[in-house]
């Protein structure tokens, strides 16, 4: 066997007359910057996740960096997130010349434990060498954070409120979609998120029209009232034309995707519930499931069997960001984070897409059935 990690080439097949057309309209009209696509793409996308503005950009990162930009943060700022994450995620804060202050995550659900925030957020203010400015939660494999706590936290103490989406595209919170619940979201859409264009490509979410005017600005340089005006320090942080005609081809099978997803989920948890830590999803949740994550002690063992029999795994993430190189400045040692530190060192994902058929679903679990009895 040979089984995709994720598989873009059937996603591909099903839609490809569409996606060809798609693509063949932007080589006919030739506006390959901000072409008619971008304004469709936002709208739709705005809808979807039931804000007023979104502005498309040129990848999840751009798409974390213009909000915090426009919220204007900088050098004595701090800015509360999770050290269990992608790099991108503190990246941009230490770009900017403010701090990351790092929060553990919960067990469960591997997001940022809203006790633990509030009272780093007093410790911060307590040491009174930083400004508490924002915070940014992180919506795990898929899976919202915690916002009914966060959004109190943040209004008690005047902190801004970004949702670091890349991976919830399609998520839900009681009720309300991931991307509409902080005061604004940034989301990816990189090849291998639940939404993904072919390329780069990311987009902002808000209900607050100064901060989308703002970004709209940042996205084009620092633009003013026309391109040779520049009003502010910006960046070239446009989403291609092509890249939101191919995401507006592939809105269009996201809902059944996205159900299909939840369908493999639950299988992969029915057979593996015994086995392996599997993902718990809180009462009123909906994961976006843009990774399939389980805990086991033996999870060295387990990848290696599964690598024999053609499954491919990959591991989310190996080193939580405070034992980066990157962030050895800081000078967060090992034991600082001991929930993140003991989740990566047990975590691995497995293949997650919507086209995993129940047959691989069953192989992949009966292999790691086996190879946890061999192990025993
Ligand atoms: C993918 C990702 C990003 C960055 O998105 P890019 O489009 O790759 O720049 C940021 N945060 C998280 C949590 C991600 O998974």
């Amino acid at each position: 066997m040979n089984i995709p990690f994720i598989d873009l080439k059937k996603q591909f097949k099903n839609m490809e007359p569409e996606m060809r057309a798609a693509i063949d309209e932007v080589l006919a009209h030739g506006q390959f910057i901000m072409g008619p696509e971008i304004n469709r793409l936002e709208s739709e996308l705005a809808s979807m996740a039931g804000v007023n503005h979104v502005v498309a950009c040129g990848s999840g990162t751009d798409a974390l960096i213009m909000a915090l930009m426009a919220h204007g943060v900088g050098p004595g700022d701090a800015v509360f997130t999770s050290p269990f994450t992608f790099i991108a995620t503190a990246e941009v804060i230490s770009l900017l010349g403010a701090t990351p202050v790092f929060v553990d995550i919960d067990p469960i659900t591997y997001n940022i434990d809203p006790n633990l925030l509030e009272r780093e957020i007093d410790n911060t203010m307590q040491a009174g060498e930083l400004k508490p400015k924002c915070i940014i939660p992180v919506d795990l494999f898929g899976l919202p954070a915690d916002y009914d706590p966060i959004m109190s936290i943040a209004e008690a103490k005047g902190l801004f409120v970004l949702e670091d989406a890349a991976q919830s595209f399609g998520g839900v919170y009681h009720g309300r979609p991931a991307c509409g619940l902080g005061h604004a979201a940034a989301t990816s859409f990189f090849p291998a998120k639940p939404l993904g264009c072919y390329g780069d490509g990311g987009a902002v979410f808000t209900d607050d029209g100064e901060l989308d005017d703002r970004m709209r600005s940042i996205r084009v340089h620092g633009q003013g009232s026309n391109k040779y005006d520049n009003i502010r320090i910006g960046l070239n942080a446009r989403m291609d034309t092509l890249q939101a005609a191919i995401l507006l081809v592939k809105l269009k099978s996201f809902p059944a995707e996205l159900e299909a997803r939840q369908k493999v989920a639950a299988r992969y948890t029915e057979g593996l519930k015994d086995l392996v830590e599997t993902p718990v999803i809180t009462e009123g949740l909906v994961s976006a499931w843009a990774q399939y994550s389980i805990l086991s002690e033996k999870r060295e063992f387990i990848q290696a069997s599964l690598k024999e029999a053609g499954v491919p795994t990959a591991i989310y993430y190996p080193k939580p960001l405070h034992l980066q190189e990157a962030f050895s400045d800081l000078g967060l040692g090992p034991g600082t984070f001991p929930i993140s530190e003991s989740i990566s060192e047990k975590v691995f994902s497995l293949p997650m897409h919507p086209y995993l058929e129940d047959e691989t679903i069953d192989f992949i679990v009966g292999r790691i059935a086996e190879s946890i009895k061999q192990g025993d």
